[in-house]
């Protein structure tokens, strides 16, 4: 990845009155150490991020990623990320993103330093990676056992597991399993029998006429591609759907992708070694749609 710019946030208070945020960032070196050594993100994954799409300089659903910024602060007891000085930090990465072309800016709320009085804040830009074989050829993909129940979430709700943690060791090592196991990516299912989502992308179904994705009651993140789909296959007037998917779902499925901010629409070519047709027409409309700007 070619790190093109970084900048650190001051983080202002959820009601500091001020409309102009520029003297709260400091445009760092992105090549050079940026973090003390007692930084808790790195110690610890204390923290939380989101990756932002950004096409020709256009953050892709800026307003959804601030939002899911907010609830996973609020999930984590960390302080309420200012919106405006965020929104504001996002417009001056994006001008240093590619003129034309694919990028991505990550933001960062990390506990900050250990013993230390505020948290740390940082965003990134960098050049995002040529997806355009994937989003065309597709990926194979395996069930992987995430080891919780359907309830789980709602019974130890410190899993955190509904929030955008800097902890994705477990979401890599995921992803790691599935490639030994000779895939391309995983699908989580919980233990009790129910589908999830992808280590870093979310599950879209089409069975029949309807578009179906596992709902986001706590146990998994609500995808802001996923979200964004779904609108605009509402806008065609086609049936879309959150629902309690059964592992047994999947056999079922006519077609079926995994959809994030930065990869887009991936169409799933087979699931535990059952080849899936892949929809190249409804896919290449998915990925156009999904790089066309959007708020
Ligand atoms: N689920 C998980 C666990 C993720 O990490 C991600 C993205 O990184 C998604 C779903 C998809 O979210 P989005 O569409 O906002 O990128």
């Amino acid at each position: 990845m070619t790190w093109r710019f970084a900048l650190v946030i001051d983080p202002a208070a959820s009601d500091d009155p001020r409309t102009d945020f520029a003297a709260t960032f400091r445009v760092i070196d992105p090549s050079a150490p940026a973090l003390s050594v007692g930084e808790l993100s790195t110690q610890r994954g204390d923290g939380i991020f989101e990756s932002i799409g950004v096409v020709d300089r256009h953050p892709q659903e800026l307003i959804a990623h601030l939002d899911r910024l907010a609830h996973s602060a609020e999930l984590c007891d960390l302080p309420v990320p200012h919106r405006e000085q965020w929104r504001q930090a996002v417009e001056v990465v994006a001008e240093q993103c590619a003129e034309r072309g694919e990028s991505v800016i990550k933001l960062i709320l990390s506990r900050g330093v250990e013993h230390g009085p505020t948290p740390t804040a940082w965003v990134t830009a960098a050049d995002a990676a040529d997806n355009s074989a994937v989003r065309e050829h597709g990926i194979r993909v395996v069930t992987l056992d995430r080891g919780y129940g359907i309830d789980t979430p709602a019974r130890a709700p410190w899993l955190l597991l509904g929030a955008k943690t800097l902890s994705y060791a477990v979401n890599m090592a995921a992803i790691r399993e599935a490639k030994r196991r000779g895939a391309d990516d995983a699908i989580f299912v919980s233990s009790d029998g129910f589908v999830l989502e992808a280590p870093t992308a979310s599950l879209v179904l089409r069975i029949g006429s309807s578009f179906v994705t596992p709902a986001p009651n706590g146990g998994i993140l609500h995808g802001t591609t996923q979200l964004s789909l779904f609108e605009h296959l509402q806008e065609l007037g086609h049936e879309t759907a959150y629902e309690t998917v059964p592992v047994s779902a999947l056999a079922k499925a006519d077609a079926a992708w995994l959809l994030s901010s930065v990869r887009l629409a991936a169409p799933i070519t087979a699931i535990d070694d059952a080849e899936l047709a892949v929809d190249r027409e409804l896919t290449a409309s998915f990925n156009q749609y999904l790089l066309s700007p959007r708020a």
